[in-house]
């Protein structure tokens, strides 16, 4: 079988590696260039949480280990209160249980790397979909310099993120329901530099809960840490000055200045803008034997649970599975992909939409329990 993925994000480079390790023969097409070539791009999310479900989906090709042999451990919560006091959750005292930082850029490398040693997977960059026709298998790619091609696959796999135009073709040929939310609250990345990280306890998820607003830290392999402050984008457009934002970390969280530094904190603030969060369902995820959406084109969620990443690797399994289990009838395991991926995607997306309220109001709750949660932050 020919397979197309359109996308070279975590999700598509990950799918890419499926399908090759099953031998079929595999174009993945991806608009960026390689990341493999390229500096960290800023705006995305510079490390994520794996959970349960990722490593599992890592573990079925085989890249469990040398995902985790460069994450780190984050054994618990660590809450530090206005005061700068800190308590720790720890997530699963009695089996140990954890989940894992690790960096985008190297994940997607490790993917990428693992696709490329498959003989039968091609990695084309520079190229971007325009348009896909689901009874036809047929894709319409576009490179930069603007030169057109048409190629046909017997199975398209759109893994092109939350904004997919595999989907937004999808939806024009089928009957899909469809939502995208945005919540109020957009985000912006900070960090902790390796040499200022003293105060941070290592091998925690460090969250501090404002109630209208939080901000978390996770742990980077070089021991800096990448923070993520999430406001109401109203509270970010009101911090306008210098001594605004000083004020407000002052305000909010004293103990985090030192740690960014004062400089770190206002140039990185003044150099960039917040970005927004969306949530998205669809159903179906599929068009007749041809097209499949799976990953955030599928079901985007808030990043609260930490799980967007983790269900789309998962997607990539039940995919896999679904196919092999129905013979390659992919029009049957296409319709049992959306049938049975549909109630739990949008469960995750609920979920990750009440953990934001959860999350805020740790800083209400007088008591902490300890609490198994190895498949959210
Ligand atoms: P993407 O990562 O968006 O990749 C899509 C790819 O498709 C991109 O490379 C893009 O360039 C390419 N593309 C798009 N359009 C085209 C086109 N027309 N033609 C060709 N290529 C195209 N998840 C977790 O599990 N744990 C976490 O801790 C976590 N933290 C997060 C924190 C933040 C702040 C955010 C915003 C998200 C977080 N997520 C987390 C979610 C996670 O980032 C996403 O779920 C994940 O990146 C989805 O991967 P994807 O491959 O489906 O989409």
């Amino acid at each position: 079988m020919k397979v197309i993925i359109i996308g070279g994000g975590l999700v598509g480079s990950l799918s890419a590696v499926f399908f090759g390790q099953r031998g079929h023969e595999v174009e993945l097409y991806e608009y960026r260039q390689d990341p493999r070539n390229t500096a960290l791009s800023t705006g995305r999310s510079i490390n994520l949480a794996l959970s349960a479900r990722g490593r599992t989906a890592l573990r079925a090709v085989g890249l469990e280990k040398i995902v985790l042999d460069n994450a780190v451990p984050m054994r618990g919560r660590m809450i530090h209160d206005p005061r700068g006091n800190t308590s720790p959750i720890i997530y699963d005292p009695v089996y140990n249980n954890c989940i894992y930082s690790v960096g985008r850029k190297h994940l997607n490398e490790v993917l990428l790397d693992a696709s490329d040693k498959l003989p039968n997977v091609r990695l084309n960059f520079g190229k971007k979909l325009v348009g896909v026709n689901p009874a036809t298998g047929v894709v319409t790619l576009k490179t930069k310099e603007g030169s057109v091609e048409d190629v046909t696959g017997d199975l398209i796999v759109g893994a092109d993120g939350a904004y997919s135009t595999v989907r937004r073709d999808l939806m024009k040929a089928n009957p899909i329901n469809f939502s995208q939310t945005y919540i109020d609250h957009a985000y912006l990345e900070l960090s902790i530099p390796a040499h200022n990280n003293h105060k941070m306890v290592p091998n925690h998820l460090h969250i501090w809960p404002r109630g209208q607003f939080m901000m978390i830290a996770l742990p980077n392999q070089d021991d800096s840490w990448t923070v993520t402050l999430f406001m109401p984008l109203t509270c970010f457009q009101s911090l306008t000055a210098t001594s605004d934002v000083l004020g407000f970390f002052a305000t909010h969280f004293q103990d985090a200045i030192p740690l960014i530094g004062r400089d770190n904190l206002v140039n990185t603030y003044m150099s960039n803008r917040p970005s927004n969060l969306v949530s998205i369902k669809c159903s179906k995820y599929h068009s007749g034997s041809k097209l499949i959406i799976i990953g955030d084109a599928a079901h985007a969620m808030v990043p609260f649970y930490g799980q967007g990443m983790n269900a789309g690797f998962e997607d990539c399994s039940i995919l896999d599975d679904l196919l092999h289990n129905h013979k390659y009838s992919t029009a049957e395991a296409l319709e049992a992909f959306s049938r049975s991926r549909n109630p739990d995607a949008e469960a995750i997306c609920d979920l990750a939409m009440y953990n934001y309220t959860e999350m805020r109001d740790l800083v209400n709750k007088k008591t902490f329990l300890f609490r198994k949660a190895t498949d959210n932050f």
